[in-house]
C-alpha cells in the first residue's frame, strides 16, 4: 500500500470530514474514481462498495444513463431560479413522483438535501395547523432526521447530537422506540407510550415525525408496521399531522418502493432524498396531501414560507428523473429479494457468535449488531485490506449495497469480508 498516495496531508490538516476532530483524525482514503459497485482508490486498490455512499447510490457509480441525463441538461441550463419560472425536468419529475408516491400525495416541494426537507416538512406542519399553541412535535426514540437545527431536535437524544447541543435545541416529545420487530407478533402494548404522549400533549403538538418501519442512522432497527397503523388512526383522531421520513427507505431499499407500503398507511407529508438522484448529487423533495396544501394556503400567511436559491434545480431534477425511470424499468423488487436472501444466508452465521447481539436483514439492509462499539480506524484498515468498503457506526456493522449494480459474487465477497473483519476484531 502506498501511504503517500492514499492519505493526503492537506486533507488531514485542513479539511473537516463528517463528525471528525481536526486533532488526530482517523485516516481518510483517497478515491480516484468509481464504477458500478466498485470504488477505486488512488493507489489502484479496488473496494466493493457496501455503503452505497450512505445509502443513495442505487444504480452504482458512473451509470451511463445518469451521466448522459446530466450532460444533456447541462447543455440546456444547469440552473435557473424557480421563483416565477419553471422547466420541463421539474414538471416531468413531479409527475413521475406523484405516480409512484402514496395516492394521497398531491403536491411537491423540491429541496436541497434531506435535512432541509425535514425543516420544510416541520414548517409545513406548523403552517397547516396554524395554531400558536400547537407548534411542537412528537417522535420516537432511536430516530434520525438530519443535522440541521430542527432536524437534530427530533433525532434520538443519545445517538443524535443532543449531548453537544442539548440546551440550544427546541425540546420535543419522545415516545419509546417500538420494540416489536418486523416479522414478529404485534403486541398492542408497543404503542402505549406514543398513545399516552399524544393524548397528554395534543394541545401542543402540530405533527409527529418518524421513519416508517426502518430506523436508520439512529440504530438500524426494523419495527412492526402495525405501529404505523395505530399512529395513523390516532393522528386522524386528534388532528395531528403525520410526517413519514422516507429519505433512507424510499425507492426500494426495504423491498417495497416506500417503507410505508409495508403498513398500507399513508402520511400527510412525506420526505424523499438520498436515492432520489440515484446518489448522483444532492436533492430532496417534500410531498404533501391536498388537505395540507389547502390548509397552508388558507393560513394567515397564505403561502408556503420557504424558497431556497437552488429550489427545483434543473440539473438535479433531470438526474432524479433519469434515476427514477431507470429504477422503474428494472426488476428492482426481485433483485432486492435476491439480495435479501443472500445476506440472510451469509450473515446468519454471526448470530451464534458471543460478541454479536443480533443479526437482522430487511430488503437491501443487512445489520450485525455487536456487543461493543467498533474500533472504526482498525475496521477501515481491515476493509481496505479485504477490498471492501463498509463503515459501521457505534455497535452496528451493516451493509447497504448498491442493489442495482452489485452482482452475486461481489455480494458474497462483501458478506464474507464483513464476517472475517468482525472475527479479526472481536474473536
Ligand atoms: C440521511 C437522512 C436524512 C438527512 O439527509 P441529508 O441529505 O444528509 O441532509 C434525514 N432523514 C433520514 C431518515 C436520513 O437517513
Amino acid at each position: 500500500m502506498n501511504t503517500e498516495l492514499l492519505h493526503d496531508s492537506f486533507d488531514r490538516e485542513h479539511l473537516w470530514h463528517p463528525y471528525t476532530s481536526t486533532k488526530d483524525p482517523l485516516p481518510t482514503y483517497k478515491v480516484s474514481h468509481a464504477r458500478g459497485a466498485v470504488i477505486m482508490l488512488a493507489d489502484g486498490t479496488e473496494l466493493i462498495d457496501g455503503m452505497s455512499s450512505w445509502w443513495c447510490v442505487i444504480h452504482g457509480y458512473g451509470h451511463p444513463v445518469l451521466t448522459e441525463a446530466a450532460k444533456r441538461q447541462i447543455d440546456r441550463m444547469s440552473h435557473v431560479m424557480f421563483g416565477g419560472l419553471t422547466h420541463q425536468p421539474a414538471i416531468d419529475l413531479g409527475q413521475l413522483l406523484l405516480s409512484i408516491l402514496p395516492e394521497s400525495m398531491n403536491h411537491i416541494f423540491y429541496a436541497d438535501s434531506g435535512s432541509v426537507a425535514t425543516e420544510i416538512a416541520m414548517k409545513m406542519a406548523v403552517q397547516a395547523i396554524n395554531d400558536p399553541k400547537r407548534t411542537n412535535f412528537a417522535t420516537i426514540l432511536g430516530g434520525y432526521h438530519g443535522d440541521t437545527w430542527n432536524a437534530m431536535s427530533v433525532c434520538d437524544p443519545v445517538t443524535g447530537m443532543h449531548g453537544a447541543f442539548g440546551p440550544a435545541l427546541p425540546v420535543r416529545f419522545f415516545a419509546d422506540a417500538p420494540k416489536c420487530r418486523f416479522g414478529s407478533d404485534w403486541d398492542p402494548a408497543d404503542y402505549e407510550s406514543m398513545r399516552q404522549l399524544l393524548c397528554e400533549h395534543r394541545d401542543e403538538i402540530a405533527g409527529v415525525i418518524l421513519e416508517p418501519v426502518v430506523q436508520g442512522a439512529g440504530g438500524m432497527r426494523f419495527y412492526h408496521p402495525q405501529y404505523l397503523r395505530e399512529l395513523r388512526r390516532q393522528c386522524d383522531e386528534l388532528g395531528i399531522i403525520l410526517i413519514f421520513d422516507e429519505i433512507a427507505t424510499g425507492f426500494g431499499r426495504t423491498g417495497k418502493m416506500f417503507a410505508c407500503e409495508h403498513a398500507g398507511v399513508e402520511p400527510d407529508i412525506m420526505l424523499l432524498g438520498k436515492c432520489l438522484t440515484g446518489g448522483f448529487m444532492t436533492f430532496a423533495a417534500v410531498a404533501a396531501t391536498t388537505e395540507v396544501a389547502d390548509r397552508i394556503s388558507r393560513s394567515a400567511s397564505g403561502v408556503m414560507m420557504h424558497g431556497p436559491t437552488f429550489m427545483g434545480n434543473p440539473l438535479a431534477c433531470a438526474v432524479a428523473l433519469a434515476s427514477t425511470r431507470l429504477l422503474l424499468q428494472s426488476d428492482w423488487s426481485h433483485r432486492i429479494d435476491q439480495i435479501e436472501s443472500i445476506m440472510r444466508e451469509r450473515l446468519s452465521e454471526a448470530s451464534e457468535w458471543s460478541f454479536v447481539t443480533d443479526v437482522r436483514v430487511l430488503g437491501g439492509i443487512g445489520v450485525v449488531e455487536l456487543e461493543s462499539p467498533v474500533d472504526l480506524g482498525r475496521f477501515q484498515e481491515l476493509c481496505v485490506a479485504e477490498g471492501v468498503w463498509i463503515r459501521p457506526f457505534g455497535r452496528n456493522a451493516y451493509i447497504m449495497p448498491p442493489y442495482l449494480a452489485i452482482n452475486d459474487e461481489q455480494l458474497h465477497r462483501l458478506c464474507y469480508a464483513l464476517l472475517k473483519i468482525l472475527k479479526n476484531l472481536y474473536a
